[in-house]
């Protein structure tokens, strides 16, 4: 593409987390951007029901937020959570802190407090614009040409880059698609997802808010979240597919019988249930894989667009940041020359999203059955003692995850060489005990 260093004008397309703090970061750069989104502007308008309410924030997202000092406003109304708080069936919730030293923590916040804030420091740069209830329909990647579906009309524009950050069903992609050699696989998950809400009980937390709370039923769980308003947001995660689970309770009665044996404890918490259950929807989830994640030098796809995950490790957007920072390093790199720039920042994400996108379809089976389990528990505990005996040596994928900016394909690397160390160990200690053992036998026998 002609675009190379003499890009000016840089369209975002998709103003959510991914884009606003792509904006944030392009505009420092001196590009004159505009975001182009399809909802109108979430600070005016009200916010559509069904997408996540809050999200937990860990430190690749961090780290992206303190780079542009937004992280001190954004953390202003977190809610540290320090571990999870398992809630079996039958019997009191039990806590399992995320780090060795129990005072680690990831970050409830809202959604939409977190993607407001981003948009406002987007927008207060002068070289920022923002086009509100402007759907891209049509692009040439070639030149940059974009058509938008605005009202019911359609408007035509044009950028030296454009860039696709709008989410799983991105419209970028499928114009990629549609025009260049680009490939994509969908992979849904069999699961869905539901929110419920436990409203605060007499202006005060339900439960504990120093914690994500999860109701592990290996079919299903439920996972929850505390907001500032003291209310705590369920996702409820149960089969979509053949049978659809969800759709199998249809009447409050049916609801509200369900909960009783499988969430009893829910029950008295969440006086909206049977409501919140009809009325709200059942979002889809899965693994979005494409390339290139670029074309002519001039298009590319960042965030959710390119490798969206499923949300079991709680690093969607977590990523998505962290992609605006390697792409933003890419730039200083290559003297903002988009030609190298696009294909450089596929070749150092590719394998770390992959990576993350293996180890969220991991997670999800820990948190629906193992974390339920005290084999499970009981290794929890070896692997903090080993990280406490092995500081910085021995340290468990959730804190390489979530409380580091190790890349996630190093990651996945190292916790499995970890495991391979951990399973010699034992492997020596169980040949250890059976040499003692056939030790003491033949003394006891005499032979
Ligand atoms: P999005 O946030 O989806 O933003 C895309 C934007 O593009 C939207 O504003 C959309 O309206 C706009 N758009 C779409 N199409 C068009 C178009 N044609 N024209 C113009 N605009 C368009 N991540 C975490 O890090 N931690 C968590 O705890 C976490 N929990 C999650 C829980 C659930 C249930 C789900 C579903 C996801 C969760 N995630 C979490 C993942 C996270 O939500 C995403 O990774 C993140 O939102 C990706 O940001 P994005 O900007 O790439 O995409």
């Amino acid at each position: 593409g002609d675009s190379g260093t003499a890009a000016k004008n840089v369209a975002v397309v998709g103003a959510g987390l991914a884009g606003s703090l792509l904006a944030c970061y392009l505009a420092r750069r001196g590009y004159t951007v505009t975001m182009y989104e399809r909802r109108p502007d979430p600070r005016t308008g009200k916010v559509e029901r069904g997408r996540s309410i809050n999200l937990a924030l860990s430190e690749r997202g961090l780290d992206a937020l303190r780079r542009i000092d937004l992280d001190r406003s954004v953390m202003a109304d977190a809610l540290p959570m320090r571990g999870r708080m398992i809630h079996p069936v039958e019997g009191e919730p039990g806590f399992q802190p995320y780090s060795s030293d129990g005072e680690r923590a990831i970050n409830s916040i809202s959604r939409g407090a977190l993607n407001n804030a981003l948009l406002e420091a987007a927008t207060a740069l002068p070289n920022v614009t923002a086009h509100f209830e402007h759907r891209l329909v049509g692009l040439d990647p070639k030149t940059g040409a974009m058509t938008f579906a605005v009202d019911g009309r359609e408007e035509t524009a044009q950028a030296d880059v454009v860039i696709g950050t709008d989410g799983f069903s991105s419209a970028v992609r499928g114009q990629l698609l549609a025009h260049t050699g680009l490939t994509e696989s969908l992979d849904f998950l069999e699961h869905g997802y539901k929110e419920l809400t436990i409203p605060a009980r007499d202006g005060e937390f339900a439960m504990d808010p120093g914690a994500l709370h999860i109701w592990p039923r290996g079919a299903s769980m439920m996972i929850a979240l505390p907001n500032p308003d003291r209310s705590f947001t369920c996702t409820l995660f149960w089969p979509t597919g053949g049978t659809n689970a969800f759709a199998s309770l249809s009447s409050p009665a049916a609801i509200e019988k369900h909960f009783a044996q499988v969430y009893p404890d829910v029950i008295e918490l969440a006086p909206d249930l049977v409501d919140d259950y009809l009325h709200n929807p059942v979002g889809v989830l899965g693994t979005v894989r494409c390339s290139p994640w670029h074309a002519y030098g001039r298009v590319g796809l960042l965030g959710d667009a390119a490798h969206a995950i499923v949300p079991f490790y709680g690093q969607g957007a977590n990523c998505a940041f962290e992609d605006v920072v390697e792409l933003d390093r890419i730039l200083d790199e290559t003297g903002d020359d988009w030609d190298r720039a696009l294909p450089e920042f596929e070749a150092r994400r590719r394998d770390n999203t992959e990576a993350i996108a293996q180890m969220a379809l991991e997670n999800f089976v820990e948190m629906r059955d193992k974390v339920a389990s005290p084999v499970f528990q009981a290794q929890k505990k070896v692997e903090h003692a080993l990280e406490r005996a092995l500081p910085g040596r021995y340290v468990s994928r959730y804190e390489l995850v979530s409380f580091s900016t190790t890349p996630y394909a190093q990651v996945q690397r190292r916790v499995r060489r970890q495991q391979r160390l951990l399973a010699a160990a034992a492997g020596a200690a169980v040949l250890a005990v059976g040499a003692l053992a056939a030790f003491a036998f033949r003394k006891g026998t005499g032979a």
